[in-house]
Parts: C-alpha cells; structure tokens; sequence
C-alpha cells in the first residue's frame, strides 16, 4: 500500500468513526415525538368506543393552565338571576342499581346510595340547581332527603360542592372531603359563598365510611385538586352485588403550564390513577362512575336502563374496560407530562 492509498484509508476510517459516533449521539437523544404519540396512542387504544368524553377532555382539548387562586363571589351567587338556564342542565332521576340513584343533571352527576339506616350521597353539584336536582331528585324518586346521612364531596370544586352547605344546615348531613380541599374552602370565603359547610370529616386513605351495614371506601386520589377523593362500594342489581369504583377527578385544573410544577403534579395525577385503579382491581370492579357524564355517560345509560329488559345492565361494563377507564387517564395525562419534559430538555428552562 502506498502512502496516499494509506493516508486516504485513514481518512475514510476517521469519517466512518465520526459517523457512527453521531449516530449514536442521535439514538440515545430522547425522541419526544414518539414517546409523545406512544401514549396519546394507548389512552386512544385504553378508550375505545366506551371513553371517548373523557379521552377527548383531557388528551384533546388545551387544559387549563393552572388552578384558580382568586377569591371572588361567583356571579351566579352573588345574582341568582344569572345562573345558567334550567333547559341547559335538568336531567331527570333515576334509580340505576336496587341501593344507588342518580340525582343529578345533564352535566354533573350526584349519586344516593340508600341504606336501611339512611343515604349517603356523593356529590351535590351547584348551590344553583342542588335543591331541584338532589333533594327534587330524592323525593321525586320516593326517598327522603331527611334520611341523607352523609354526604361525600368528591373534591371541592363549585360544580360538586355547591349544595354541601344547603345539605349540612337543612338535615345536619355530616359532610366528608379531604384535608386539603377543606383548607382550601377556609381559604376563600368569597368564592364558597353559600357553599361552604363547616369543617366536618377529614378523608384519610383507606377511611370506610359504613351506614346501615353499607361501606364505601375512600381513597385518595389526588391530582385534579389536592383533596380528590375516589371511592370503591358494592351496589346491588336485582339483588346481585356489583362492584363500582369511582373516580373523583378527572380534568387537569392543576398548574401545569410551566414545567415546574406541572412535571410534579402530573406524576401525582398518575400515582393516584394507579392507585385507584389497583383498589378498583383488588374489589373486583366492574362498574366506573363519575361526577360528570361526560366520563362515564351516565345521562345516556340512564336512558338505556328503561329498555334493557333482561339483557346486561348499561353500566355494568366489566373489570377490563374500567381498568381501561384509568389507561386512558394515564396515557393522557403521560402525554402532557412529556410535552414538559421535552421542553425542559430543548430549553433548559423549568419555569
Ligand atoms: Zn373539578
């Protein structure tokens, strides 16, 4: 070999050696892209045609950047005139399982689950439409609402606590929330006005609350509010016990618009998804219900509930898709949260 053929062979080996080096500098940089797709595909996957309100609220729409720190009086209290229309959210109730009832609207839900010492009621949807649609509801279905003992605030937010005050002073229900969705109405005055019970129950992880032989189990899953709480219970169908798991929160109203703490609140929102989702597992769940139909579709399987004659009940979906309910969770809130980490990774910036 003569000197150019070797200094030319040197050459091309230095070349070949850079190449293969950037090309392993390009496989181990994270693609974002993809991981992205990966799990906005398997929520999508985890939905099927059963979840697609809930798969279209959160991997679909822009969330909210961050929680509300204001302490204003909401319009609809301060001037009970402006409420939103009745035609907008009057649902009708409906008894769905032998022990549960549904005393909600179009858009929220509240659920009765009666036992022989009284009713614990989860939910209470606004100070506006509470009264018609919960204790309107109770008795419309031949239950009293005298006989609510407990009433469950899955998080405290107005469109789920709004009737927890009128509830407390009017049949002195005792009221559960978690510790820090209570602090947070203590906080701001103003904007529970007319809402606000006084401090009752603080919810702790794994806290049965039983009545007339009936439990629910709380868990806590927070993440939409720092309090949200999950709950597992037995229903009866026809005298057959059913299993239901229900999830507390679902939307991401926590701050995350900036990496800092979005990443952080993201991982709680999943943690508490795989937590609930293990409980929902460990009691055999068949059966996911939520605080807006939007999520479990509940208005619409209330409307199939009348022709189902012998055949399954709607709600009755099987331990498969309600682990299912809580991939679609996941693989959207994954997808936000990776959007964070890559811009942290192409920016440098947490804030
Ligand atoms: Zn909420």
């Amino acid at each position: 070999m003569n000197t150019l053929m070797k200094s030319c062979l040197a050459v091309a080996v230095a070349v070949l050696a850079a190449g293969s080096a950037s090309a392993q500098q390009a496989s181990s940089a994270r693609n974002f892209e993809s991981e992205i797709n990966a799990a906005l595909e398997s929520a999508k996957t985890a939905a099927g045609f059963e979840f697609t309100g809930t798969l279209a609220r959160i991997c679909l729409l822009p969330q909210s950047g961050g929680e509300d720190t204001s302490d204003r009086v909401p319009g609809y209290v301060a001037n009970p005139a402006s409420a939103p229309a009745r035609e907008t959210w009057y649902g009708e109730p409906a008894r769905v399982f032998d022990n549960l009832y549904f005393v909600g609207g179009k858009i929220h839900s509240s659920w009765a689950l009666t036992t022989r010492e009284g009713i614990i009621l989860i939910d209470t949807i606004y100070t506006y439409n509470s009264e018609e649609l919960v204790v309107g509801g109770l008795k419309k279905l031949g239950l009293d609402p005298r006989d609510i003992k407990y009433v469950l605030i899955s998080h405290a937010h107005a469109d789920h606590i709004g009737g927890a005050e009128m509830l407390q002073t009017k049949y002195g229900a005792r009221i559960v929330m978690g510790g820090p969705d209570w602090d947070n109405v203590a906080k701001h005055p103003n904007r529970y006005k007319t809402m606000a019970p006084k401090r009752d129950i603080v919810a702790t992880d794994g806290m049965k609350i039983t009545l007339g032989g009936t439990t629910v189990t709380i868990w806590l899953t927070p993440g939409h509010t720092p309090g949200t709480l999950s709950y597992t219970f037995t229903v009866f169908d026809r005298g057959k016990p059913v299993n239901v798991v229900y999830s507390g929160g679902t939307a991401f109203n926590f701050v995350n618009n900036t990496p800092d703490p979005g990443i952080r609140n993201f991982q709680t929102y999943i943690d508490s998804q795989k937590h609930i989702a293990e409980k929902a597992a460990a009691t055999g769940a068949t059966v996911i219900l939520s605080n807006h139909s939007e999520f479990d579709n509940a208005v619409n399987k209330n409307r199939m509930l009348a022709g189902r004659g012998d055949g399954p009940h709607p709600y009755e979906i099987g331990s498969d898709l309600v682990q299912r309910y809580f991939r679609v969770m996941q693989g959207c809130a994954r997808a936000a949260q990776l959007k964070l980490e890559q811009r942290v990774a192409e920016t440098g910036k947490r804030e």
